[in-house]
């Protein structure tokens, strides 16, 4: 091991020497100094994708989150129906900013809670007749939804009702798609089996049903892109100003026939990989639709990805993507110039769910500032893979991060600003560590694309410098 390996490697121990020794050999797979050359093996790889420790304060959540909250949940003409007691879907009401265009109760469901509310007697006796009478008054009440899914919570598995055979029946008496989704909260270990389970369910009850007339040579998909603060709207804007014609949005803004009609695009253009991956590795088999990943998150990976999109296309499509960084690069720079001296140098830790953890790197780059300490709710080992080269050496992994550990990371690396979740914030805050809000971009955004870049940078400024952290004394 490098000496800045062994020097982290000090400081994992230091944290991890506080736990029973059971749950210390089980973390200590979990966190690892960064090798970006990956030459120091599996003593530098993490372990990842596994069980969370029973009474360690994971941050992670639930199958039903990764499936109702994050791949259904946006898809915004369609009913979802929290199937199960009235916790979940309460608790997931609106809470996660997946913006459309829409009429709520009318032509849009998004920003509404919809449950078949659990009482004793469903439970005993089974919900099927409640679901099937649910699905008839959604009909009735919402006469321009396309169509329902039934996403399970934990007790609908557990109890063998048959939410496949109701679905099947009330797609026929209805004439519009009632979509089973097995997200069961107790399935998997995290967020992402719900996110594959969803996929499946895409692939299984509605892809291909739609058809698009008219196609064109620059038809794509933006998949894995859920609208935050308006991101996908802002990455769309860019993709049409380079002439291309986005098909589906998957699934931030999305309607039912637009996810239909995905196969008959020419390319997916997948930002979100790991919620979204399986759905695209389905259109590469069955449809022979190639995908190809890019990152929209400041101005150094937003070139590079143009150039690697344009790539797919021909001369056209090429020069209007070099039109579009030149039009866009003293924009940016000015954002960089405004920016970079008050952020120069100030340092970083994330941990957010499958994907940021890595795709934000680059945009603090820009900013001049650098990212010590990063890891996944729920990232699997292609995540990490991709994640260490993104870092410097001897900075810190870590996977299914305990809020004990967090905490203590914090104290010992004494980053500049931490970049996570809601259940985080206030501890920061308490802590007198700036920090912003990683999912929901701390009801800000969006920070995708040109558009997003400059509200971005503004935000971790105003954080990173505001004169109210020089009120609380930060604990040593
Ligand atoms: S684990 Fe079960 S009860 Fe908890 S939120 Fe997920 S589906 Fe609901």
């Amino acid at each position: 091991m490098s000496a800045k390996l062994d020097q982290m490697q000090k400081v994992i121990d230091e944290v991890l020497d506080a736990y029973p020794e059971k749950t210390r050999n089980f973390r200590e797979k979990h966190i690892k100094p960064n090798d970006p050359t990956e030459e120091c093996g599996s003593a530098c790889s993490v372990k990842a994708n596994i069980k969370s420790r029973p009474g360690v304060m994971t941050i992670r959540g639930c199958a039903y989150a990764g499936s109702k909250g994050v791949v259904w949940g946006p898809v915004k003409d369609v009913v979802h129906i929290s199937h199960g007691p009235v916790g979940c879907g309460q608790y997931s009401w609106w809470s996660r900013r997946n913006y459309n265009n829409g009429i709520t109760g009318i032509d849009s469901f998004v920003a509404m809670h919809i449950t078949s509310d659990f009482q004793e007697r469903d439970i005993v006796y089974g919900g099927d007749k409640r679901l099937t009478q649910m699905c008839s008054e959604i009909k009735e009440l919402f006469p321009l939804a396309k169509g329902i899914t039934i996403q399970s919570e934990c007790p609908v598995g557990l109890i063998g009702d048959d939410i496949e055979a109701v679905s099947r029946a009330m797609t026929k008496e209805l004439g519009i798609p009632v979509i089973p989704v097995r997200c069961e909260g107790f399935r998997g270990i995290s967020q992402s089996l719900g996110h594959h389970i969803a996929n499946d369910s895409i692939r299984d009850h509605v892809l291909g049903k739609a058809k698009l007339e008219n196609k064109t040579p620059y038809d794509v998909n933006l998949i894995g892109d859920y609208n935050i603060g308006g991101d996908a709207w802002a990455s769309r804007k860019m993709l049409e100003e380079m002439g291309l014609r986005v098909v589906a949005q998957y699934s931030g803004d999305a309607t039912l026939n637009e996810i239909s009609m995905a196969p008959s695009a020419k390319l997916n253009l997948i930002h979100c990989y790991r919620s979204m991956n399986y759905i695209c590795r389905h259109m590469e088999e069955e449809y022979g639709i190639p995908w190809v990943e890019f990152n929209f998150f400041g101005p150094t990976k937003i070139y590079s990805a143009l150039r690697k999109i344009a790539s797919y296309f021909d001369d056209k499509i090429k020069e209007n993507a070099e039109k579009l960084i030149e039009k866009y690069t003293p924009i940016m720079n000015e954002v960089i110039e405004r920016h970079r001296s008050r952020l120069e140098g100030k340092t970083v830790m994330l941990y957010v769910g499958g994907l940021r953890p890595r795709h934000v790197i680059g945009a603090y780059e820009d900013l001049g500032m650098e990212v010590i300490a990063s890891g996944y709710e729920f990232g699997h080992k292609d995540d990490y893979a991709r994640t260490y080269p993104e870092m410097k050496e001897g900075t810190l992994i870590f996977d299914d991060v305990t809020g004990y550990e967090m905490e203590e990371f914090t104290k010992r690396l004494k980053p500049d600003l931490v970049g996570s979740g809601i259940k985080e914030k206030y501890s920061y805050h308490k802590m007198g560590v700036p920090f912003r809000q990683m999912h929901s971009w701390d009801y800000s955004g969006p920070y995708h694309g040109f558009d997003g870049f400059p509200i971005f940078a503004r935000d971790m400024d105003m954080t990173v410098n505001n004169p109210s952290w020089a009120l609380i004394r930060r604990k040593k």
